[in-house]
C-alpha cells in the first residue's frame, strides 16, 4: 500500500498485490469490446457532474448560475503527445477520496469473481468479464486496455488541494499534489504502442457518438491540429447566416435531453420521426410509435417504433439500442424484447439495470422478464387503441403491419389475447373486418366459418363466386398465413376456416335442387375420371346459383393443409422423404348450366364429342384452381385449337 516520501510529498504505492492478477486480466477479458473504455470514462465524468448537481440539491454546496450552465465534459485527442483526455468539471476527488476510489478499488469482491471467471475468459467471453467491471466499480481501469500510462488530474468542489496520480500499466502508481485551479477531474490517457486510432479524431468520433450520444452532461470533441471553427463552406444552415457568431459556436457532439426523457405530451410527431431518422439513419419516416415511461416498480423509458418496410425482401431486422441512464450500452436486445417483436426499432433506457450487463446475465434476469412483457403489453395496448380511436388510419398501416402482428399472435396467445379487437381480416373487396365483424356480417347466411382466398388472381372465379353472393372472402395470402388460420383456429375452436376452393358451400348452391339421377351420376363420374385421368375424382352434381358456370374443381381443406404442412416440415429438412400429402379433389357439376345438359345427353348419342367437351371442362375448372404444368398448358392449349376448328 501506499508509502509516504516526507522529502517531496510524493506518495508511491502499487494497487494491491492483486492487482498484478487484475491488469492482464482487463486486458485480455474486454479485448473484444475495447471501445467501452471511453464509455467508462466519459460516464464517470458525467457522474462527477450529476453527483455534484445532487449535493447542491441537498444544501452541501453552492452553485452559481454560471456552475450550473457551464457543467462540461471536454474530450481531446492529442495524436503528437499520444494523449487521449477526458475532462470534466464535477464533483473532483480529495486526495484521500482518491487513494480510497481509485486506488483500493473494491477488490476483493471483485477478485473472488475473477478468480471464479478466469477460466471462461479463456474463451474470450468479454461480456461476463464486463459485467464483473461494472459491478465492482473497475469501469475506471478499463482505460488500461489501451493506455500505458493513465493520469487523473484532480480537485475536488471542497477547499482541498489538488492532486495528481499516475499509474502504470503494472498497477505502479505514484501520487503527489498538483497546482489544477479549476474544479473537477482530468483523466489522461497515454495511449499505447498498438492502440494507435484511439488517437484518430474519427475513431473518437465513431465512439462517442456510439456510446455517448445521449448522455446528459454537455461532451465536447477537440482533435488538436484540426480547426473546430472550421465550416463547410457551402453550408446554408441558418446559424451560418451570422457567420462569425457561429464560429465561435462549440457544438457538443451529444443531445442532452432525449426525447424518450421527455413527456410524451411535449413531444410532437415531427419529433419523434426527426428522432427516427437521426438515430436510426432511416429516411423513411415510421408507421407509428409508442412512448414508454414504466413507473416503479419496472421504471423504465423508452420509444418504439413501427419501421415501414417497403417490400418482403428487405431485411426485417429491428434495433433496440438499450442505455443505462442515457449511457448507450448495446445493440438488440433479444432478451428485452421477445424475438417476435424484433422487427421494432427503439431505444429503451432501463436505469435498473447495470451499466454492464452481460447476455447470460440478461436471459435469467426476472426484471428484463417483467420489461419485456410490459413492452408486448404496450405494443398490443398501442394497437387496439389505435384501431378503436382511428379505425381508417390504422387500416392503412395494416398492410405493413399485419405480418408483424399475425406472426406474433402465433407466437404469444396473451399477445393474441390483447390485441384481439385490433386483428384485422383483409377482404378481397379491399376492405377490413375484425374477425367479429366478419361473423357479425355473415350470420345471416353462414354462420361461424370464414372463407378466405389465398390467391386472389388464381382464384378469381371462386372469388367472384362468392362476392356476386354478398359473402366476404378474407385474404391469407403470406405463406406463413396457414400457420396464422390454424392459430386463429385453435383460440377460437367454434370458428371454421374454409378456403374458397375446398368446398361447395350451402350458401352457393341453389335452393332447389333436382334428385340426383344414380345411373347419370356413374356415367359423368366414369368420364370426368376418365378424361382427368385421376381414379380417385369424387364427381358430384349440384345445382348452383350461377348458371354459367359449369363445374367447379375443389380440394378438400383438410387434405391441402395436410399438404401444405407436409411441404412445410419438408423444406425445415424435419420430414425430407415425405413432402406431399394425396390431394382430394372434388368436382362439382353445376346442373343448372345448359352445357352440362347438353353433355348428359351426349353421353348416349357421341361418346367422342363428350370426352371432348368434359375434358376441356375439366381443364377449365383444373386453370381455375391452379396453377397448370408446363404439360397441362401444352394439352390445353393443343384442344383448344381443336376445339375452334370443330367449330
Ligand atoms: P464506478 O464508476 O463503477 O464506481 P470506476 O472504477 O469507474 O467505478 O470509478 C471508481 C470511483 O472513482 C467512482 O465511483 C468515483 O467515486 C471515482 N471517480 C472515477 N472517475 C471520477 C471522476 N471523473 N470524478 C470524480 N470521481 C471519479
Amino acid at each position: 500500500m501506499a508509502e509516504f516520501n516526507n522529502d517531496n510529498q510524493i506518495k508511491k504505492g502499487g494497487i494491491s498485490v492483486e492487482t498484478e492478477h487484475i491488469f492482464p486480466i482487463i486486458k485480455k477479458w474486454l479485448y473484444s469490446e475495447k471501445d467501452i473504455f471511453l464509455r467508462e470514462i466519459v460516464s464517470n465524468a458525467s457522474d462527477a457532474i450529476t453527483k455534484l448537481k445532487r449535493l447542491a440539491s441537498l444544501g452541501h454546496t453552492e452553485l452559481s448560475e454560471e456552475d450550473i450552465e457551464g457543467f462540461r465534459i471536454d474530450v481531446t485527442v492529442d495524436k503528437d503527445a499520444g494523449t487521449l483526455t477526458v475532462e470534466d468539471n464535477g464533483i473532483g476527488m480529495t486526495e484521500d477520496e482518491l487513494e480510497k476510489y481509485i486506488c483500493q478499488i473494491a477488490l476483493s469482491g471483485a477478485l473472488d469473481f475473477i478468480n471464479k471467471y478466469e477460466g471462461e475468459s479463456k474463451d474470450g467471453d468479454g461480456g461476463a468479464a464486463s459485467g464483473i467491471i461494472g459491478h465492482f466499480g473497475l469501469g475506471f481501469y478499463s482505460s488500461f486496455m489501451v493506455s500505458d500510462r493513465v493520469e487523473i488530474f484532480t480537485k475536488s468542489y471542497t477547499d482541498a488541494p489538488a492532486v495528481h496520480w499516475t499509474c502504470t500499466e503494472a498497477g505502479e502508481y505514484e501520487i503527489n499534489p498538483c497546482d489544477k485551479e479549476t474544479r473537477g477531474t482530468k483523466v489522461v490517457m497515454h495511449i499505447a504502442d498498438d492502440e494507435k486510432e484511439y488517437l484518430e479524431g474519427f475513431k473518437i468520433r465513431g465512439v462517442l457518438n456510439k456510446y455517448c450520444a445521449f448522455m446528459p452532461v454537455d461532451i465536447y470533441l477537440h482533435v488538436e491540429g484540426e480547426d473546430e471553427n472550421e465550416h463547410d463552406e457551402g453550408c446554408e444552415c441558418e446559424e451560418c447566416h451570422d457567420k462569425h457568431e457561429h464560429e465561435h459556436k462549440e457544438q457538443p457532439i451529444n443531445d442532452k435531453y432525449p426525447l424518450w426523457q421527455r413527456p410524451a405530451s411535449e413531444c410532437t410527431p415531427e419529433m419523434y420521426n426527426e428522432f427516427y431518422h437521426k438515430v436510426f439513419g432511416d429516411f423513411r419516416d415510421p408507421l407509428f410509435y409508442i412512448h414508454i415511461n414504466a413507473d416503479y416498480p419496472l421504471n423504465f423509458k423508452g420509444i418504439l417504433f413501427f419501421p415501414k418496410y417497403n417490400n418482403e425482401y428487405e431485411s426485417l431486422e429491428g434495433q433496440v439500442k438499450l442505455f443505462y441512464n442515457q449511457v448507450f450500452v448495446a445493440d438488440n436486445i433479444k432478451e428485452v424484447i421477445p424475438e417476435y417483436l424484433l422487427m421494432l426499432k427503439g431505444v429503451l433506457d432501463c436505469p435498473e439495470l447495470p451499466l454492464n450487463v452481460s447476455r447470460s446475465y440478461l436471459q435469467n434476469n426476472t426484471y428484463v422478464q417483467k420489461v419485456g412483457a410490459h413492452i408486448v403489453k404496450k405494443v398490443a395496448d398501442k394497437l387496439a387503441s389505435m384501431c378503436n380511436t382511428d379505425r381508417e388510419a390504422y387500416e392503412k398501416v395494416w398492410e405493413d403491419i399485419h405480418i408483424f402482428v399475425e406472426f406474433a399472435c402465433i407466437r404469444d396467445q396473451k399477445f393474441y389475447d390483447r390485441v384481439k379487437p385490433a386483428l384485422l381480416l383483409r377482404l378481397t373487396d379491399k376492405k377490413f373486418a375484425t374477425l367479429d365483424e366478419y361473423l357479425e356480417h355473415a350470420k345471416e347466411k353462414h354462420e361461424n366459418t370464414v372463407y378466405y382466398a389465398t390467391d386472389v388472381t388464381l382464384q378469381a372465379q371462386y372469388i367472384s363466386m362468392f362476392e356476386s353472393l354478398g359473402v366476404e372472402v378474407a385474404v391469407f395470402d403470406k405463406p406463413f398465413e396457414t400457420q396464422y388460420i390454424s392459430t386463429l383456429e385453435r383460440y377460437n375452436q367454434n370458428v371454421k376456416f374454409v378456403r374458397i376452393d375446398s368446398d361447395i358451400a350451402d350458401i352457393l348452391k341453389a335452393e332447389e335442387q333436382a334428385v340426383t339421377d344414380e345411373a347419370m351420376q356413374e356415367k359423368l363420374t366414369a368420364l370426368f375420371r376418365k378424361v382427368s385421368a385421376n381414379e380417385k375424382l369424387t364427381v358430384k352434381l349440384n345445382s348452383l346459383k350461377a348458371n354459367k358456370v359449369p363445374a367447379i374443381l375443389t380440394v378438400s381443406e383438410d387434405s391441402r393443409r395436410m399438404d401444405e404442412f407436409m411441404k412445410m416440415y419438408a423444406r425445415a429438412g424435419i420430414n425430407p422423404g415425405a413432402d406431399s400429402y394425396p390431394l382430394e379433389y372434388t368436382l362439382s357439376l353445376n346442373t343448372s348450366a345448359p352445357i352440362i345438359g347438353n353433355l348428359e345427353a351426349l353421353l348416349d348419342t357421341d361418346t367422342e364429342r363428350a370426352e371432348l367437351i368434359a375434358g376441356y371442362i375439366y381443364k377449365l375448372t383444373l386453370l381455375a384452381n391452379r396453377k397448370l404444368t408446363p404439360e397441362e398448358m401444352q394439352a390445353f392449349m393443343s384442344e383448344s385449337f381443336d376445339i375452334l376448328e370443330k367449330l
